[in-house]
């Protein structure tokens, strides 16, 4: 075919999960002493980084005389330091430094009522009056470290739990026993501001799915969380990770609006054709494919996927999301004082129209500087970022960012919901059959940034192997759901 390339490795999808795939692949091949593939990495849109959005915004200029630049992450936007191990490997290694690159954040959240009813903040030191009732606070500290344990020590047991029944069985043994307000005024509204929460509802979310965000992010049953924000956003990290790898892995090749659509043309290698589906078509021939964007993207990117696997993706759903940079403080509680870095809806039980995935976040709380007194709780103009926002939020307080859009962004993630632990197990038994691959988020459980790192080592292993042996390394029987995804929490919460 005219024009057409070949590469030993094509990754489709060029958010943290293919990058962290190319990433890996290069640098174990070098500590191996191979030399490393040829990979091509395609990616369907204009910009790296998938979920990692990040919008850039002019307030004029401040009191100071100098501009007010700020930013505002639409997804990814912070990570804890603590159990990020693999993800501040590569920063180190990057030059992507803490206290300049990544600061810590202002860790608070409030919980209130969208009526104004209710409102109380998880502050060590609250604003008078608006704490945590000590007891609840109580009972949200003993959950954290015995739930965190039997996540880790217990997964295979709890593994079939909804975090309800876990709670309702495990709440009345603790002593003291947990408040019972625990449920439905901290954990399930606080679940139903995690990203991967379904349409079930959060009472209904597997007990280990639950735990893997509170261990991974919060440090549930392991060391404090330190939690951090991206200077410049969560897009700065990205950039700075692609040009590295621009610049130090050569044998990468980024190709960006390139939305791969990937055929199996012969029985030997290369047996793949990869077009794109855009303006450009450049065909690449290619041996080995890893597919690591969202389940239903690659369903759709992949003509003739082999039937287990597409069996396994097919049943793996997704949050259509929406997160708007704003100024309408309506969705925060009426009390501003409990005002937080995170703010939580405390929805009624049953909540007719209950959305998936509601948080709002204030934004000059969440790039709060200590250690910069300009951006210091950064004053006016206060600004928010809702995922979900729990009532419209009119057009005009909608912001624009530099260039004059809206900034609005529809972010997809996976529901982490029984099913797709099951398919987690089951897509490992595909790894390799045929010479594809699979990556991403929704391969590896909650798929935190720590965990597609996690995700992106493990198939590097299987692929290298697979280049030295010139076969796959199939893996055979699913491992036991609990037992998978148990280890994996042990392993990304640094447990
Ligand atoms: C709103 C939100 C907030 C989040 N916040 C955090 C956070 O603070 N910290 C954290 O660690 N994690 C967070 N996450 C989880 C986050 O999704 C993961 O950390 C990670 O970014 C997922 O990476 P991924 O590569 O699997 O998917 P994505 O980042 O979604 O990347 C998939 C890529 O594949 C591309 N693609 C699709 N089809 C094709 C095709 N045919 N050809 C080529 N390319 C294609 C897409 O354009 C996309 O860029 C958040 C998720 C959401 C939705």
């Amino acid at each position: 075919m005219a024009g057409q390339t070949s590469t030993d490795v094509v990754i489709v999808g060029g958010g943290v999960g293919g990058l962290a795939v190319a990433w890996n692949l290069t640098i174990q091949a070098m500590q191996e002493g191979v030399n490393p593939p040829n990979i091509t990495l395609v990616e369907a849109s204009g910009r790296w980084g998938g979920n990692a959005d990040t919008f850039q915004f002019s307030f004029g200029t401040g009191p100071d005389g100098k501009p007010l630049n700020r930013w505002a992450d639409l997804g990814v936007n912070d990570f804890n330091v603590t159990a990020y191990t693999k993800i501040v490997a590569v920063m180190n290694a990057i030059g992507f430094n803490y206290g300049v690159d990544y600061k810590q954040l202002e860790d608070t959240t409030s919980y209130f009522t969208a009526d104004g009813s209710l409102a109380f903040t998880d502050n060590a030191v609250p604003w008078w009056g608006t704490g945590m009732d000590p007891n609840l606070a109580a009972s949200a500290n003993s959950f954290m470290t015995v739930a965190g344990n039997d996540a880790t020590k217990n997964a295979t047991k709890f593994q079939n739990y909804t975090i309800e029944q876990y709670i309702n069985e495990q709440g009345p043994l603790q002593n003291p026993p947990w408040d019972p307000d625990l449920g439905p005024m901290v954990i399930y509204p606080r679940i139903n501001g995690m990203y991967f929460v379904s349409e079930l509802g959060p009472r209904s979310m597997p007990f280990l799915a639950v735990m893997h965000y509170y261990a991974i992010q919060e440090g549930a049953g392991g060391q404090p969380a330190n939690r951090c924000y991206f200077v410049n956003g969560a897009s700065a990290w990205i950039d700075r990770l692609v040009a590295y790898m621009t610049n130090k892995l050569t044998n990468i090749t980024f190709l960006l609006n390139y939305q791969a659509v990937v055929s199996q043309v012969a029985t030997t290698d290369p047996m793949y054709l990869v077009q794109n589906l855009g303006n450009n078509p450049m065909p690449i021939r290619a041996t080995i494919v890893v597919l690591a964007a969202h389940a239903d993207d690659c369903l759709t990117a992949f003509i003739g996927m082999p039937a287990p696997a597409s069996a396994i993706m097919g049943a793996v759903r997704y949050n259509n999301g929406i997160s708007v940079v704003h100024t309408d403080s309506r969705v925060l509680p009426v009390n501003s004082n409990c005002w937080c870095t995170y703010n939580i809806l405390i929805h009624e039980p049953g909540a007719a129209g209950l959305k998936p995935y509601v948080i709002n976040y204030v934004a000059n709380r969440h790039q709060n500087d200590a250690a910069n007194p300009a951006y210091d709780k950064f004053g006016l103009p206060q600004f928010f970022v809702s995922c979900n926002p729990q009532r419209p939020i009119p057009e005009n307080m909608i912001l624009k960012d530099v260039g004059g859009n809206p900034a609005i962004a529809n972010l997809r993630h996976n529901n982490f919901d029984f099913t797709t632990m099951e398919a987690q197990s089951r897509i490992e038994t595909m790894q390799g059959v045929q010479n594809i691959y699979y990556a991403g988020g929704w391969t590896h459980g909650s798929g935190l940034h720590e965990e597609c790192w996690a995700q992106g080592e493990d198939v590097a292993t299987l692929i290298l192997q697979h280049a030295q042996t010139g076969a796959p390394k199939l893996p055979g029987q699913p491992k036991e759901v609990g037992k998978l995804v148990g280890d994996r929490l042990k392993r990304n919460a640094g447990l």
